[in-house]
């Protein structure tokens, strides 16, 4: 089972070529504490079960598995453009997001409480998937895939589309004051934090990447609501379960058939 946001989906604007969804834990074949839609084997469920998990994800989006893209994600910045490289030949490369101008390319970053957000340009011509916990965030990863797209696009980014798919939300994000801190200096509104009754600091984090896409001139930003750690039925949540526990898989991809052998 995928979720999307219903207003992108039936957007009258919506970027025809673009096909886009965010996995939840159910519809799949894993057991265990992957239970049951787990997207990637890293933390040790079998690669059996996360082919299958994806095959039926992709295939219910129209994507061909065979053209997926996912990297090792490392709370940073960098962006791999992935035009000339192969499907299943990144995934130990170290980045947090993924462009490309290419159909038949679909790219994924996989999460359990970070934010996935996936950027598209109208023109049909570029797609970004992002990989933005608080670090990534703090640090800019939006902004770069903004750029990234519109370089690539030949586009404005009032000119972009933007989802930000399912992460912690504002309830359940605790954070320390030095976090709070960085967003802060960063110049994002101290509105999007509050204390709670227990005198812990607690940060909105899909705020923050909505409030950072606007201010970078994206207009149509789209959230999914929604919170990770609130849904245990639906969701992964690291900070909920701990490790070992399932990801979530994020993906968009320019609809078409692989021009080029990839394997
Ligand atoms: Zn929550």
């Amino acid at each position: 089972m995928s979720v999307s946001p219903s207003s992108f989906a039936a957007a009258p604007d919506a970027p025809i070529p673009v096909a886009h969804g965010f996995s939840t834990r159910l519809g799949g074949v894993s057991t265990g504490v992957f239970h049951a839609n787990n997207m990637h084997e890293k933390k040790g469920d079998t690669r059996e079960n996360v082919a299958e998990n994806r095959r039926r994800f992709l295939a219910g989006l129209g994507l061909d598995p065979g053209g997926l893209f996912v990297v090792e994600q490392v709370h940073g910045t960098d962006i791999l453009d992935v035009d000339g490289l192969v499907p299943g030949q990144t995934d130990d490369l170290e980045y947090d997001g993924l462009v490309t101008t290419r159909p038949g390319f679909t790219l994924g970053v996989t999460t359990a409480d970070c934010l996935p957000v996936l950027l598209a340009a109208r023109n049909g011509r570029a797609v970004a998937a992002l990989h933005a916990g608080w670090r990534g965030l703090e640090a800019g990863i939006l902004s770069r895939g903004v750029e990234a797209v519109c370089s690539r696009a030949g586009c404005d980014p009032g000119d972009l589309w933007a989802a930000v798919g399912p992460g912690i939300a504002a309830c359940c994000f605790e954070i320390g004051p030095e976090v709070v801190e960085a967003f802060l200096t960063r110049g994002f509104p101290d509105s999007f934090f509050h204390v709670s009754a227990t005198g812990r600091s607690h940060g909105d984090l899909p705020g923050m990447a909505a409030w950072n896409l606007s201010r970078d001139g994206v207009v149509a930003v789209h959230r999914l609501a929604g919170c990770t750690f609130c849904e245990p039925g639906k969701y992964y949540s690291y900070r909920r379960d701990g490790w070992p526990n399932g990801l979530q898989l994020s993906v968009i991809g320019l609809r078409g058939v692989l021009q080029e052998p990839t394997r």
